[in-house]
């Protein structure tokens, strides 16, 4: 048996707390202790093997909610839109899949399907991005795309997207291109295609243009802090091969499109059978890739935003379930509001129905709603707290007397 001596510093069994035997050799408790910090550092944590960088942004498929699990989420905030929730739960699972993919010999190398969801304005789109969002341990941001305009010109470069990424990011790169963009009025970069005029369309397609190659899977060169750009500045480069983008865009007048190529085809044999089952209150569910064509975006991008979904108008009951049932719903906000100083707030049926019915009269979709209530309990909301009261009714009469006074009538 030979002396028990730490095969790393060396140090006999006397001079430390004690020796574990390997094989080979021996290590002493300090040697243990610092060889565990090592790793540690490596990144490899107490569970041994399993690669952990412990970022906020690392994700584990295992950790991943299932399909139907962020649909269910989507459920607690969103009313209906069933399809569009259905979609990009399964983009968003899919692109975690495709994140921590393995690298085998198979040779099949799960490619990013980018979504488009085309629905007007007030239905729900930006909501869905920002829900899922909360839900998601990658970096995600929104932007607009009516502020981008060609390089050169006043106005924002596309690059400025991944600035942004890189910011929610807090500069962490390897997270940042990973991440998830949601791109908003994509629809007011279309092409005008009844204007071919030969000045320059600045913020068309050129910027669509911009845009193909961020989607399409590029090394970008990004200005660090989102600064302007500048010769002797240092570039970021991210790679935006796995960053999942999710565009959105009311397209208005795209029925209108539908109608004409639905119409196109109802043209001989089968035309009036095909005319008679044409649901034309909602043309939108018929919508397919040609229509964004026909809208404006040019084929390479449409090519490059291979999921499409739709997302419906929203009628009356529509309306008035926003309204009360979703976790975060106007009612229940300004109950909230009323409760912090000891008053229960309460509407009555028939205000609720007033309240919908003045959403559907100023066109204004779900994004009205808010204003009205607003109006309807500013005065509440301005004398209440110094009374000594406990309870408030909105009844009907209340409601139409307090719009009529307000600006919004
Ligand atoms: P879009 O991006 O489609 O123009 P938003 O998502 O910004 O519309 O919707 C505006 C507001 O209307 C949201 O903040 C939300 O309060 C409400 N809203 C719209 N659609 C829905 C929906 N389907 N379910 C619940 N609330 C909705």
């Amino acid at each position: 048996m030979p002396k028990k001596v730490c095969s790393f510093c060396g140090r006999a069994e006397k001079d430390v707390n004690f020796i574990i035997t390997g094989l080979n050799g021996f290590i002493c408790d300090q040697c243990a202790q610092q060889a565990y910090q090592i790793v540690v550092e490596a990144g490899l944590g107490p569970d041994g093997g399993k690669r952990k960088r412990g970022g906020k942004f690392d994700v584990e498929l295992a950790d991943v909610p299932k399909p139907t699990e962020i649909k269910e989420y989507l459920d607690q905030y969103i009313i209906g839109q069933d399809e569009a929730k259905k979609f990009l739960s399964v983009a968003v699972y899919n692109h975690y899949k495709r994140l921590s993919q393995p690298d085998d010999e198979s040779g099949v190398e799960i490619e990013k399907s980018n979504i488009i969801m085309v629905g007007s304005t007030g239905t729900g789109k930006t909501l869905l991005a920002r829900t899922i969002a909360k839900l998601l341990k990658v970096p995600f941001t929104i932007v607009d795309a009516t502020v981008f305009t060609e390089a050169g010109y006043v106005g924002e470069d596309v690059e400025s997207i991944l600035s942004r990424l890189l910011q929610v990011a807090d500069y962490d790169l390897p997270a940042a291109e990973r991440g998830i963009v949601f791109i908003d009025e994509i629809d007011k970069i279309a092409r005008k295609a009844d204007n071919p005029s030969i000045t320059r369309d600045v913020s068309g397609e050129g910027v669509q243009q911009g845009l193909l190659k961020l989607l399409e899977g590029t090394i970008v060169n990004v200005p660090p802090k989102g600064g302007r750009k500048h010769p002797d500045q240092d570039y970021i480069h991210v790679d935006t091969r796995n960053i999942l983008f999710i565009c959105g865009g009311a397209f208005d007048g795209i029925e209108r499109k539908i109608a004409q190529r639905l119409n196109a085809h109802t043209v001989g044999f089968n035309s009036v059978q095909n005319a008679r089952s044409i649901d034309k209150s909602d043309l939108m569910k018929y919508i397919l890739p040609q229509d964004l064509k026909s809208f404006g975006l040019i084929p390479e991008i449409i090519g490059r935003l291979p999921v499409l979904t739709y997302l419906n108008p929203l009628d009356r009951e529509a309306l008035r379930r926003i309204l009360i049932e979703p976790k975060n719903s106007i009612i229940k906000q300004y109950k909230k509001l009323f409760e912090m100083d000891g008053i229960q707030l309460n509407f009555t049926d028939d205000a609720l129905d007033f309240i919908v019915d003045k959403a559907v009269e100023y066109k204004l979709g779900a994004r009205g709603l808010r204003s009205i209530v607003e109006s309807i309990v500013m005065d509440a909301m301005f004398e209440q707290p110094s009374k000594k009261v406990d309870k408030f009714d909105v009844t009907l009469d209340y409601a139409k007397q307090q719009l009529e006074k307000s600006h919004l009538k």
